[in-house]
C-alpha cells in the first residue's frame, strides 16, 4: 500500500508525523492542511520519481505491534531547580535531561512557538534557548525539516529529540538506524488539537491586545490546577483553568483532536523512544512523600540509554509501581475517548467561516456539567434571570460591564460566564469570581485582575483601564456579612451599581 492510498482509505491512520516529507529526495511532498486544519502529505506527481521511500518510511504503513515482555521501570521525579520547576509543565524532567545534553556539547530539539504563536519544532543550543521549548503547547507541532536537521546534527554532536510519541516514531523511521548519540524523549500524549483551531482562538484573543506570552500550564495555583495564562503587551492578562476556557475545554473533551489520536498506535508498548515523560497524577495516593506542589513528573524508562540519562539527572526520584502510575494517567496506555460530536463539530467549522462562534456553541453544549445545570430547575431560573437583565444591559452599556455574582458552584459560574459571553457580543463583560477571605479573581474577557476587598485603587484602575461603564451585582449577594461591604466597595469607583435578582 502507498501513503496516499492509506490516507484515502482512512485518514486516521496518518498521524501527520512528517517522516514522508522529510525523506523524499525530490521534495515532492508538501504537508497540506485539510478542512479540519490538520496537515497531510500531498505528492506533486511532476516531481515524484516513484522511488517509494515515503511508503517505506511511514511509521503507520510499516507498523508492527510489539508484544509486552515486561513492564518498564517507572519513577516519579522532581528536578532540583526551583525556578525551572516552576516554569515546567510537570516535574521539570525535560530540562533535567536537556541540561546533561548541553553539558556534553549537544543540542535539543522540541516544540516552540513562532512569532505568530504557531507551534513548530526547533532547536535549542543552550539553557537560555531551551526556555522556548519548555512547557506543553496543546496544539499539533509542525516538524518542518527538523528530522533532516537532526540527522545532519548527529554527524557531529549529540542530540536530544523530544516530541509526542508519533513524532519520535517518525524520527526513528526517518533515520532508519540507531545512533549512540541520540536520546529520544516522548511526552505522554492526550492528543493534539488542530493548529487551525488554535490559530483561530489566539487570533481572536490577540485581536485587541498583542499577545506577549502563552503558558498552557501555569502553576499560579499550583501544579494540580491545569491553567492557561496569556499575557498582553498592554499588561492585561487572561487566565483560566484549562477545563473552563473555550480552547482548553474543546481539547480536554476530545473534540478538537486529530483523527489519528482516537486510535493512537503509539501508546505502550508501541512507543519508540528511550524515555516517556508525563504528569505524576495521583502521586499523593501512591507516593505521598514525593508530592510537590511545584510539579512532579512520571518517567517510564524504556532503554539502557534512557536509564543512564535518568540516573545522571539532578532529581529527587523514587521508583513506583507501573499500575499506580497509570491509574490516574491512562494516556501512557490508552487513547483519549473522543467526544461523539467531533465529526459534527468539524463539519460545522467547514461550513461556517466564523470558527469562533462554532467553538463557542460546542463549548457550551459539550459540557456535561453545564447540560446538567441547564436541565435542573435552577438552570432554567438562571436563564430567565439573565434574559431579563440582558436587554437593559444592552441598552445601557455600549461598552463594558462588570458582573458580580456570588455563584460559588463551579458549574454555575461556568454557566454565567458562558451565557454572557454568548449573548453580549457588542458588550464586553468582566466576571468577578469570589475567592475565600474577600478576594476576587476577574477571569473573563481576556483579563486576569485580582482584587481584594477594600482595595479601591485596584478597582478604580481596572474600571478605567477597561472602560467599564456599569456594574451589575447579583442579589442576594451570598457572602454573608461581607456582602454589604462589597457593595459599598464597588460604589467607590463612582459607577452605577445595579442589582439583579433570581426570580
Ligand atoms: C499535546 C500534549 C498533550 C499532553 N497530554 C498529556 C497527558 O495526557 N498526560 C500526561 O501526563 N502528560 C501529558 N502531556 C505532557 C506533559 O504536559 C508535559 O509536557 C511533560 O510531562 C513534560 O513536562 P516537563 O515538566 O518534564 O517539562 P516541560 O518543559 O514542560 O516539557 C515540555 C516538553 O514538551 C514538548 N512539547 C510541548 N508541546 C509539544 C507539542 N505540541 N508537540 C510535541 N512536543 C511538545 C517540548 O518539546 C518539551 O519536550 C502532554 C503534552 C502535550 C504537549
Ligand atoms: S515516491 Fe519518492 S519521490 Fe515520490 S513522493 Fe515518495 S519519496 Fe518522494
Ligand atoms: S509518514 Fe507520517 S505524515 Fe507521512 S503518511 Fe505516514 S503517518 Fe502520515
Ligand atoms: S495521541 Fe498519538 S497520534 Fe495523536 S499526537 Fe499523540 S502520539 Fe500522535
Amino acid at each position: 500500500m502507498k501513503i496516499e492510498e492509506m490516507i484515502a482509505a482512512n485518514r486516521a491512520d496518518c498521524s501527520g508525523c512528517e517522516a514522508c516529507a522529510n525523506i523524499c529526495p525530490k521534495n515532492a511532498i508538501t504537508m497540506t492542511r485539510d478542512a479540519e486544519g490538520f496537515a497531510y502529505p500531498k505528492i506533486d506527481s511532476e516531481l515524484c520519481i516513484k522511488c517509494g521511500r515515503c511508503d517505506a518510511t511511514c511509521p503507520a504503513l510499516n507498523f508492527t505491534k510489539k508484544t509486552i515482555t515486561e513492564l518498564p521501570p517507572v519513577f516519579v521525579a522532581t528536578y532540583q531547580n526551583d525556578k525551572i520547576l516552576r516554569h515546567s509543565s510537570s516535574g521539570g524532567m525535560f530540562t533535567a535531561l536537556s541540561e546533561i545534553v548541553f553539558n556534553n556539547g549537544g543540542v535539543v530539539f522540541g516544540a516552540s512557538y513562532d512569532k505568530n504563536w504557531h507551534v513548530c519544532h526547533t532547536v535549542a543550543k543552550n539553557l537560555d534557548e531551551l526556555e522556548n521549548l519548555r512547557g506543553s503547547k496543546y496544539v499539533q507541532s509542525q516538524i518542518g525539516d527538523v528530522y533532516r536537521r537532526v540527522k545532519e546534527t548527529l554527524k557531529s554532536t549529540s542530540v536530544l529529540f523530544s516530541g509526542v510519541p508519533c513524532q519520535c516514531a517518525g524520527l526513528k523511521h526517518f533515520l532508519g538506524k540507531d545512533y549512540d548519540n541520540l536520546l529520544t524523549v516522548e511526552i505522554l500524549c492526550h492528543g493534539v488539537p488542530s493548529p487551525a483551531i488554535w490559530e483561530s482562538y489566539i487570533g481572536e484573543l490577540s485581536y485587541a491586545h498583542e499577545v506577549t506570552r502563552v503558558n498552557f500550564r501555569s502553576k499560579r495555583e499550583g501544579w494540580g490546577t491545569s491553567r492557561i495564562d496569556i499575557n498582553f503587551a498592554d499588561k492585561g492578562h487572561f487566565t483560566n483553568t484549562n477545563v473552563n476556557h473555550l480552547y482548553g475545554r474543546l481539547f480536554l473533551r476530545g473534540l478538537s483532536e486529530r483523527p489519528s489520536c482516537q486510535i493512537c498506535k503509539f501508546k505502550f508498548p508501541n512507543g519508540q523512544s528511550d524515555l516517556s515523560l508525563g504528569d505524576a497524577w495521583g502521586v499523593k495516593d501512591f507516593a505521598p512523600e514525593m508530592y510537590d506542589k511545584r510539579g512532579v513528573s512520571v518517567v517510564f524508562v524504556h532503554t539502557a540509554k534512557g536509564k543512564d540519562f535518568f540516573e545522571r539527572a539532578n532529581l529527587n526520584a523514587k521508583q513506583v509501581k507501573f499500575a499506580d502510575a497509570v491509574k490516574k494517567n491512562s494516556r501512557f496506555i490508552a487513547p483519549t475517548l473522543s467526544d461523539q460530536r467531533r465529526e459534527k463539530f468539524f463539519a460545522e467549522l467547514a461550513e461556517n467561516p466564523d470558527w469562533f462562534s462554532v467553538m463557542r456553541q460546542y463549548y457550551i453544549q459539550g459540557d456535561e456539567e453545564i447540560r446538567k445545570i441547564r436541565n435542573k430547575n435552577n438552570g432554567a431560573l438562571f436563564k430567565k434571570m439573565f434574559q431579563e437583565i440582558l436587554s437593559p444591559m444592552r441598552k445601557q452599556f455600549s461598552q463594558n460591564a462588570l458582573i458580580v455574582s456570588s455563584v460559588r458552584d463551579k458549574s454555575g459560574q461556568e454557566f454565567l460566564a458562558t451565557f454572557f459571553e454568548q449573548n453580549l457580543e457588542n458588550c464586553g463583560f468582566y466576571f468577578l469570581q469570589p475567592r475565600d477571605n474577600g478576594k476576587f479573581l476577574c477571569t473573563e474577557n481576556f483579563s486576569g485582575f485580582k482584587f481584594e476587598l477594600k482595595d479601591n485603587d485596584a478597582l478604580s484602575g481596572f474600571v478605567k483601564k477597561y472602560n467599564i461603564t456599569g456594574i451589575f451585582v447579583e442579589k442576594p449577594l451570598d457572602f454573608g456579612e461581607l456582602s454589604p461591604l462589597i457593595i459599598e466597595w464597588l460604589k467607590t469607583c463612582g459607577l452605577p451599581v445595579q442589582l439583579f435578582a433570581q426570580k
